[in-house]
């Protein structure tokens, strides 16, 4: 890449120190303690909106700057990212391994000296190895993710206080940039999401309402009624969501007839097709915004109006790259796995990690919509679906979702799903360390039967070790194309 300008360089320097002080004049005795609700009326809170709106200003600065200047401020996060990692024995040891200096890495194109990682190769890593410092587990937001895409329930952490103002800062963005203001709505309940499972008490201070809702029937009618008696009370509101969830509040809402006040809806995990994007917006009257995420790097990218099916990449905060197999990066638009480098969780580093989706990036864009950041195009993730034998379809991850409640997640190394027939689900689990037993089994095989209202016919096993079959693991093996 061309080097930066003096002045470049010194301005990048400005803006990762000024967002590094964002993070410090959080006002910890807000931030600590974040199973409860924020005061809104308090001066700490006020302290929190002001640093948020300052650290979202830093942000919208630097990608207004251009490519080659957030690749200099890439590189500058990359440097404290990497010094960082070094104080972690698990970092430490990969860089030992691969001949790394971390001091030397200055240059994005030296990141490839550094061997990406898959979800695999990080879940047999002990905690305490794999942080940058020991700390109070209340200090510490640990992200639970399902493993739906991997098969491997994953846990990862990172600094209470600073990740709910990182993650946050980029969704209040893209609110922003279509008509929300934080500072107007900063002070009043606004926030909602459905159906998910934990750790969310950590985005309290954005007024997170958990909603249950019930998949089908009158059931879904009386939880739909309840949400949108909920959101018409505090007025238009953000909803946070999976396309499943929304798409059965979609139904919902339609044989409700009714419409709550709404102004716009983050929607995370598998990738939606354009037609369900505009009939969602159609149906809650404001803007749907997807995102690339995982539950451990949080959002990676969000979709683009003018680039259907693409995500613009969130380069202020993360490194993506596409590699081959083999850990070499291809040409620019070209497919391979997808590696990301999460540049501000200096708890636990992620560094090169492959969540396991394949797809394709384009460097060079001009997109109509003025963001000049890679755009990326995910592929894999939308074909998860289990089939029933009335026709219906229904993603996969609702299963996982349950089979990585606690208390199960820490106790299954890997899990597999696997559809050989319709009318029939096969699932597979190998227990990290003691065996599952047949009580758990049968408890477990319940609740499946429960969530799927006997449409279809579950079958749990306990397996000592997954036979991956093909030479990726595949968390999902769905119903062969000739059997549908
Ligand atoms: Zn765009």
């Amino acid at each position: 890449m061309r080097s930066a300008s003096f002045i470049d360089d010194v301005r990048a320097r400005w803006y990762r120190f000024r967002l590094d002080r964002s993070v410090r004049a959080l006002p910890l005795e807000l931030v600590a303690d974040s199973g409860a609700r924020a005061d809104k009326e308090s001066s700490a809170f006020r302290r929190y909106a002001r640093e948020l709106e300052r650290y979202i200003a830093v942000l919208e600065d630097i990608r207004r700057r251009g490519p080659s200047f957030v690749g200099r401020f890439q590189e500058l996060r990359l440097e404290k990212l990497l010094r960082r990692a070094a104080a972690s024995a698990y970092w430490r040891s990969v860089f030992e391994r691969s001949g790394v200096n971390p001091g030397d890495i200055r240059r994005l194109a030296d990141l490839a000296r550094i061997p990406p990682v898959g979800r695999t190769g990080l879940i047999d890593v002990p905690r305490d190895a794999s942080a940058t410092e020991k700390l109070p587990d209340n200090a510490v937001y640990w992200m639970r993710s399902s493993g739906s895409t991997t098969g491997t329930p994953f846990i990862w952490g990172s600094y209470a206080w600073d990740w709910p103002l990182a993650v946050w800062s980029y969704h209040l963005r893209e609110l922003d940039a279509r008509g929300f203001s934080l500072a107007t709505s900063a002070h009043r309940d606004f926030l909602f999401q459905i159906n998910y499972g934990g750790g969310n008490a950590v985005f309290q201070m954005f007024f997170i309402e958990n909603f249950r809702l019930r998949p089908r029937g009158d059931a879904a009618e009386e939880d739909a009624r309840a949400i949108v008696a909920a959101i018409e009370e505090v007025g238009p509101s953000v909803l946070l969501c999976n396309p499943t969830e929304l798409a059965s509040f979609l139904h919902a809402l339609d044989a409700l007839g009714r419409q709550p006040p709404m102004t716009g809806c983050l929607l995370v995990g598998q990738p939606i097709e354009e037609a369900f994007q505009e009939h969602a917006e159609r149906l809650l009257g404001c803007p749907v915004i997807p995102y690339y995420s995982t539950m451990e790097t949080a959002a990676i990218g969000a979709g683009c109006r003018h680039a259907p099916g693409r995500y613009h990449t969130y380069a202020e905060r993360v490194i993506v790259e596409i590699l081959d197999d083999a850990g070499r990066q291809v040409a620019d638009g070209e497919r391979g796995n997808i590696t990301v480098t999460c540049l501000d969780n200096l708890f636990m580093p992620l560094i090169r990690y492959q969540p396991g989706d394949v797809g394709t990036l384009r460097h060079r864009v001009s997109c109509p919509c003025g963001n000049p950041n890679p755009l990326l195009e995910v592929e894999g993730r939308s074909v998860d679906v289990i089939r029933f034998a009335d026709g219906s379809a229904e993603s996969v991850r609702r299963v996982f979702k349950l089979l990585a409640a606690d208390p199960f997640l820490t106790r299954i190394r890997r899990m597999q799903v696997r559809q050989e027939e319709l009318g029939t689900l096969r699932i597979l689990l190998e227990p990290r360390d003691a065996i599952l037993g047949p009580a758990v089994i049968r408890e477990l095989k319940k609740r499946i039967d429960v969530l799927y209202e006997g449409k279809i016919r579950v079958t749990v096993e306990e397996v000592r070790e997954i036979d991956p079959g093909t030479k990726k693991f595949k968390a999902f093996v769905p119903l062969a194309p000739r059997t549908r």
